[in-house]
């Protein structure tokens, strides 16, 4: 049996006890992962801290070249990061190996870090004065991520924090936290110095602890949505600077002229894709104007199709879900929904389950009306509802009404709607026929409405504000005559 343990101040701790990690692909108990304790998160926050005097007034350029040799040892370790991903979060080899490689992509263009520092300089904004903000890292920065993207995300969060010269204390999620243990491991040999990434294992008490404690600055988190909003309400009333990325329920409008071969297509790589388990995920095909009947066909044909099995196999396109629970509570929506009058065309519960694994099959459920559990939840899963709409207004209204706007796309040959779209749509990543607009690292990511509480992105030009906090500098080199007391406000002259 394997332990997984925490990794503080450059050491991997041994760990005998904790919670149970699977292999969703099996349902086999695969490894034992460490619980932290308040005395394993105040020992690694002390290591953050000792090291965020160094790591803090090294130059920019050290950072970013430390940026790259991360991403040179991730990349040499590639195939066994996947290998773990596939194991314990059960996503397809290719998934993974996708995941790995976004996140190999994220060191890189992170070397440019420097590029999105430039902060206000104004000479002579009163005679003889220059007026310039600078940047500083805040500090100790805790980190705490969801089981989807157990290396993209943590690396995002934690490279981010660290390229602006902040240390970090990352908790990954307890259902599959080999992977991201492995990424410090990595790291810390490709050079990172101790303490300037530490991870504390474990669940909601050690985010507790690490929101509650005096030394962490701030707090970047990405998961479900009512933990998000928990977290950031917490946080913000300690005074400590918290952006909280929550779920997402994410629309893809079909209007009549599409091309639906191309549609059909998307939808079902954007739907069922990680067997559903993104919060870029397209959950809701919003189909406008009479194409429903021969789009919903065309999705059909296409899912009877696709193999669901055991992620480690290949061949395999949809993996199973995280838990047992994830499956029987999904599970529980499809039957609601039918019995709720929506058309079960595709129903996964069908699905046997290979090798004692937590599958659900790829599901369409049609006839779903706004308002319905099946719509307003986010079900994480396979599951791909269709609304049916008379209007191109109709359908930006449903997405507008629903409380999360993490992203939405819209599939048409006409420009000028699209245009109005991107315009009217109430969601932070927009994709006009682009099913999952995910953004590249250079550009930033945040959902609108309670699909995020920040005002600040998880990655982008627009994360530094988060990662950093300035010192306007106001510089005088008068000449000793001109000096006189003056007790007025100052006025610039
Ligand atoms: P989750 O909210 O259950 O857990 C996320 C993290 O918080 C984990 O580390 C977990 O251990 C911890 N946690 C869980 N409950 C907690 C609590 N009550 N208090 C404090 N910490 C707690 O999310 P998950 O199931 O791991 O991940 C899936 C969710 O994450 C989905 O809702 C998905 O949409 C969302 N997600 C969002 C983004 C984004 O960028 N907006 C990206 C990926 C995933």
């Amino acid at each position: 049996m394997k332990h997984v343990g925490h990794f503080i101040g450059g050491e991997t701790l041994p760990s005998r006890h904790g919670s149970k990690v699977f292999n969703p692909s099996n349902g086999q108990h695969t490894a034992t992962a460490a619980i932290g304790t308040s005395a394993d998160v105040d020992r690694a926050v002390a290591a953050a801290r000792a090291a965020f005097a160094a790591w803090s007034s090294v130059g920019l350029q050290h950072r970013a070249t430390m940026m790259l040799d991360m991403r040179r040892a991730l990349q040499d370790s590639r195939d066994e990061v996947v290998g773990i991903v596939v194991a314990e979060l059960g996503k397809t080899v290719a998934d993974a190996t996708a995941e790995v490689d976004r996140a190999i992509e994220v060191l890189g263009q992170l070397a440019s870090v420097g590029s999105w520092y430039g902060g206000a300089y104004s000479p002579s904004v009163s005679r003889g004065v220059d007026a310039v903000e600078v940047r500083f890292p805040i500090g100790v920065v805790a980190a705490i991520s969801p089981f989807n993207f157990p290396v993209l995300i943590p690396v995002v969060q934690s490279a981010m924090a660290i390229a602006c010269g902040n240390t970090v204390v990352l908790k990954p999620s307890d259902r599959d936290p080999s992977a991201t243990l492995r990424l410090a491991e990595i790291f810390s040999r490709a050079g990172l110095p101790n303490g300037v990434l530490n991870v504390v294992l474990g669940g909601k008490e050690v985010v507790d602890y690490l929101i509650e404690h005096p030394d962490v600055a701030g707090i970047t988190f990405v998961g479900s949505t009512p933990v998000a909003k928990a977290i950031r309400i917490a946080g913000v009333s300690r005074n400590k600077r918290v952006q909280a990325f929550g779920g997402g329920k994410n629309h893809m409008v079909v209007l009549p002229d599409a091309d639906l071969d191309l549609a059909a297509d998307a939808a079902v790589s954007a739907a069922y894709g990680a067997a559903g388990q993104r919060c870029m995920a397209v959950s809701v095909l919003v189909a406008v104007g009479g194409i429903g009947d021969a789009l919903v066909v065309k999705i059909n044909e296409r899912l009877t199709k696709l193999r669901t099995g055991n992620a480690a196999n290949p061949a395999t396109e949809v993996g199973p879900l995280i838990s047992g629970e994830s499956r029987d509570r999904i599970a529980t929506y499809l039957a609601d929904a039918k019995a709720g009058g929506a058309s079960l065309v595709a129903d996964g519960r069908n699905v046997l389950a290979e090798d004692g694994g937590w599958f659900l099959g790829p599901s369409l459920v049609d006839n779903v009306r706004p308002g319905m559990a099946l719509h307003s939840d986010e079900l994480f899963g396979p599951v791909l509802s269709v609304v049916r709409v008379s209007s191109y207004a109709d359908a930006v209204a449903v997405i507008g009404a629903h409380p999360l706007g993490n992203g939405a796309a819209i599939f048409t040959a006409n420009g000028g709607l699209a245009h109005r779209f991107v315009d009217e749509v109430e969601a932070g990543q927009v994709g006009v026929n682009v099913p999952i607009p995910f953004p590249v690292f250079f550009h930033n990511f945040a959902g609108w409405k309670d699909s995020a509480f920040t005002e600040t992105k998880l990655f982008g030009p627009g994360a530094i504000a988060f990662h950093t906090r300035t010192k306007t500098v106001s510089t005088r080199w008068p000449e000793a005559a001109a000096s006189r007391v003056d007790l007025a406000f100052p006025m610039p002259r």
